[in-house]
Order: C-alpha cells, then structure tokens, then sequence
C-alpha cells in the first residue's frame, strides 16, 4: 500500500493504472475510519484492480462554527485499516494542495442542495461535490463508492455525475449500524454515554415509521415521528422529512419507495440517519 500526498503524483499513477487497462474503484472519505467505510473499501478491492482510498477533510464543506477544527484525524490508525483491508494507495492532499490561494471553481446541482441539511449548511453540498468532482479527475475512477447514511449527498453526487455525463459509476452501499442500530458515524466519538443511549431512539423511531408508512397517511407518519424525536432527552430536530428514493422530490399518497430521513443534535452532536420505506408488506 502507497500513501500519496501530492495531487499531480496521484493523477500521474492513476494515469498510468488507465493505460495499463486496470479499473480504478474511489472510496472517498474523510477519515477516522470505521465499519461503515470499511463496507464501502471492501467492495471497492472486491470489484475494481486497483482501490484508491482519500482521506481528507475538506474545509470548504464545513460551516464557520461546525467541527472543521476538531474533527477527529486518527491518521496511524486509518492507514492500518486501509492496509488490513487491501488498499493500493491512501490518497491525503493538503487542503493547499487542493485548493491553490487562486482556486475559482465551484460545482452547483441545483434543487437538491436546497432541500434537507442544504438550507442548514449553506454551502455545504457546494463543498462536497466540488472536492468529488475533482477527486473523480484526480483518481480517473471507473468506480466510486458512497454510503447510503449521507443519503442526500449520495442522490446530489449521482446527479452531478448523469449531469456532467462523467463516466464514473456510482455504487450507492447500505448503511452499517452498531448492534444496537446506532448508524456508525465518526461524530459518535463525540458522544458522552448517556448521550449514545438517547441516539438509540433514532433508529428506533425510523423503524417505527417504516411500519407506519405501510398502513398511515404521510402527514400521520410524519408526525408521529417528529413527536417521538422531540421526546429524545438533551435533543433538537433540526428536521424529519419523507421524500422520494430516486431523486429526494416531493413524495405523495401513492409514492411506493420512499426514504425517512432525520438530523438532529444530540447534545452538541449533529446526527444524520435515514431509513428505506417501502408500500409493499
Ligand atoms: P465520511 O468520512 O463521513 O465523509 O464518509 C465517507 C463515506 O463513507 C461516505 O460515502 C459515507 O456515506 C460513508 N459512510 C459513513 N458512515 C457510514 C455507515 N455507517 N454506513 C455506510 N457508509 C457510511
């Protein structure tokens, strides 16, 4: 396994890999490394011959007071599970690196970074699809892996590619829990033991609505839920929307595949979680 810092350096090995015919698989991530991401690298050394691994917390993806600072960076620890799990190169930039002190150049998609944790991150998605887009030209990806938890993130990301008719294929992977059903997360190192029992709740109140979905008119469904989210100790909503699987639009009483999905604080913890919801028993 290679850790490559330098963007040009792994454009250039990422180059050679296309010329020699190798399928490239992306997993970008912002480190601190758990299950939830090792589902994802798995897939990506199952499928590809090469797996590119980039650890990088992208400062324009993160609001003036969110955890840009103290977000954790076990960095040691992330490249002993890269290297158990297959990784050819653990791609880390610099944040100068990325973005030059001239850099201009920002990606929109429109409509669906302004729906959900878009109007509660202003910019955020901005940030997001910025730095995939230029991780899909850094690492020439045939393939690149995202985790269904950042549902909103996943559907903008796949738009941006059909959009921009990039090649690279998305591959959407299922959410990975604790036992207890807590969604893995590197923010639930910031959860005290009380507050990591009141998260429960979360996952608890989406299967509830999942059951709910079947038999109860969406507005009920909605309340429902949003009442037992409020009644989560030391929490606040920031919302619990139900929207369409494909392409998070406005769902209706005869919409079949639908998606519940949550953020709210825990203590001073932002969680987001999601569940699929489906008509049929
Ligand atoms: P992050 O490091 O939080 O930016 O996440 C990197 C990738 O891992 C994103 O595509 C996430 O959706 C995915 N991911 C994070 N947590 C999980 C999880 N619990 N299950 C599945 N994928 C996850």
């Amino acid at each position: 396994m290679k850790v490559v810092k330098n963007v040009l350096h792994m454009q250039k090995i990422a180059l050679k890999h296309l010329k020699n015919k190798n399928e490239i698989g992306l997993v970008p991530t912002m480190g601190a490394l758990h299950k939830g991401h090792v589902s994802l690298i798995s897939k990506s050394v199952k499928n590809n011959d090469i797996s590119i691994v980039s650890i990088f917390v992208n400062p324009i993806q993160f609001g003036p007071n969110e955890d840009y600072i103290k977000y954790p960076k076990p960095v040691q620890k992330d490249l002993k599970i890269c290297k158990e799990n297959h990784v050819d190169y653990v791609f880390m930039p610099s944040v100068n690196d990325m973005f030059s002190h001239n850099y201009k150049t920002f990606v929109k998609v429109r409509d669906l970074q302004d729906i959900l944790c878009g109007p509660i991150r202003p910019g955020h998605f901005v940030g997001v699809v910025t730095v995939i887009l230029k991780l899909f030209n850094i690492s020439q990806a045939n393939r690149a892996y995202f985790g269904m938890k950042d549902f909103q993130q996943l559907k903008i990301v796949e738009k941006m590619v059909k959009d921009l008719n990039f090649s690279t294929e998305i591959v959407p992977c299922p959410i990975v829990r604790e036992k207890d059903g807590l969604a893995l997360s590197s923010r639930n190192s910031y959860l005290s033991a009380d507050e990591k029992k009141n998260s429960l709740n979360i996952f608890k109140i989406l299967n509830l609505a999942k059951q709910d979905f079947k038999k109860c008119k969406l507005n009920l469904v909605k309340s429902k839920a949003i009442n037992r989210f409020k009644k989560i100790p030391n929490s606040k909503l920031d919302y619990a929307e139900i929207v369409k699987f494909d392409d998070l639009s406005k769902v209706d009483e005869k919409t079949k595949k639908a998606v519940f999905t949550v953020a709210m604080w825990i203590g001073k913890t932002r969680l987001i979680d999601n569940i699929i919801m489906s008509k049929k028993k």
